[in-house]
C-alpha cells in the first residue's frame, strides 16, 4: 500500500487535519508546528488531539509529519537567532509529545559565512541540546537544495551532523525529492545510484520518509522551487520509479507541490494508480 499525504493547514487542529486527510485518499499528513513568520502555535486542545489519536487509529495512519517553520536558522552566526530555533525545537518536541511516535522535520539552517564545518557544529549541538532521551519523536534532517549557504545538501554534511548527535536513535533524514536534484543528485537518470550513494553515506535505515515533489528547475540549480507532479524537471516516469523503487516503496511519501486541496486529492489519485503493490 502506499502510503501517501500532502502538506495541510494546521489552522483548524490535528482532527481536522485527520479527516482532511482521509477525504482526499491520504493515511498521513505533514503540517508546520506554528506559523513560520511570528512563530505562533496553536494551543494544544486535548479534546482535539483525543478525537485525532482516535481517528487515526481507526484509519491505520503511518507516522504524521510534523514541520518546523522554515524561517528558523539554527545554525545562525547569531547568538538570538540559535536560541529562537532552540527554544521553538523545545516546545515543539514537547508538544510533540501529546501525539507519541510521530516525525519531526527540519531544515539544518544556512551557515552565513561562519562556513560549512561550523554549521555542522553548531546544528549537532543544538540538536544535543534539545534531544531528550525520552522523547518517542523522531528527529528529520530534511536534505536541502544548496540554496545560498545551506547545509544539508550533500549527503555527507548529514551524515557528519548525525554522528556528532548523542541519541542516535532519534535522529534521521527526510529526502525532498526536488531538493536532491536541485542539490546535484540525479534521481532522474541514476535514481539505483543516488540511493546507493544515500546507503553508503548515511545508510538506508535512517531514511524515514520522502518529500514527493516535482522541480520547477534543471538538475543542479540549488533553487528550489517545487513543482506539481509530472510538471516540472523530474517528470512523471522518474515519479514513478520514486514511489516503486524497492528501496523506497516501503515508506511515506508527502506531497508539498504547489497545489489547494482538490490538487492534493488528483496527485494523490494518480500517485495510487501508478504504484505497484
Ligand atoms: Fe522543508
Ligand atoms: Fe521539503
Ligand atoms: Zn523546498
Amino acid at each position: 500500500m502506499l502510503n501517501i499525504g500532502c502538506h495541510l493547514s494546521a489552522s483548524d487542529g490535528y482532527s481536522a487535519m485527520a479527516k482532511q486527510a482521509i477525504e482526499i485518499g491520504a493515511n498521513t499528513f505533514q503540517f508546520f508546528t506554528r506559523n513560520p513568520r511570528g512563530f505562533k502555535a496553536k494551543e494544544i486542545d486535548e479534546t482535539d488531539i483525543a478525537k485525532f489519536l482516535q481517528i487515526v487509529k481507526e484509519n491505520n495512519f503511518v507516522k504524521i509529519l510534523a514541520h518546523a517553520p522554515y524561517t528558523l536558522n539554527p545554525c545562525s552566526a547569531d547568538k538570538r537567532v540559535r536560541d529562537l530555533a532552540k527554544e521553538i525545537f523545545i516546545d515543539d518536541l514537547k508538544r510533540m509529545e501529546y501525539t507519541p511516535n510521530n516525525m519531526y522535520n527540519f531544515h539544518p539552517g544556512s551557515h552565513v559565512g561562519q562556513g560549512v564545518q561550523a554549521g555542522i557544529d553548531i546544528i549537532s549541538d543544538t540538536l544535543n541540546d534539545v534531544i531528550t532521551k525520552e522523547q518517542t519523536t523522531i528527529i528529520l534532517l530534511e536534505t536541502m537544495s544548496g540554496k545560498g549557504s545551506e547545509i544539508g545538501s550533500k549527503f555527507e554534511e548529514l551524515k557528519q551532523i548525525m554522528d556528532k548527535v548523542k541519541f542516535k536513535n532519534k535522529i534521521g533524514v527526510c529526502l525532498d525529492t526536488c531538493h536532491v536534484y536541485d542539490g546535484g543528485y540525479d534521481i532522474v537518470n541514476n535514481l539505483d545510484g543516488v540511493i546507493e550513494q544515500f546507503d553508503t553515506i548515511i545508510g538506508l535505515d535512517k531514511l524515514k520518509a520522502i518529500h514527493l515533489n516535482d522541480s520547477k528547475n534543471q538538475f543542479s540549480s540549488h533553487k528550489d522551487r517545487h513543482e506539481k507532479i509530472g510538471e516540472g524537471y523530474l517528470g512523471i516516469q522518474a515519479i514513478e520509479k520514486i514511489i516503486n523503487h524497492s528501496k523506497l516503496k516501503h515508506l511515506s511519501f508527502f506531497l508539498e507541490t504547489p497545489n489547494e486541496i482538490d490538487g492534493y486529492a488528483k496527485e494523490i489519485e494518480l500517485l495510487k494508480n501508478i504504484y505497484k503493490d
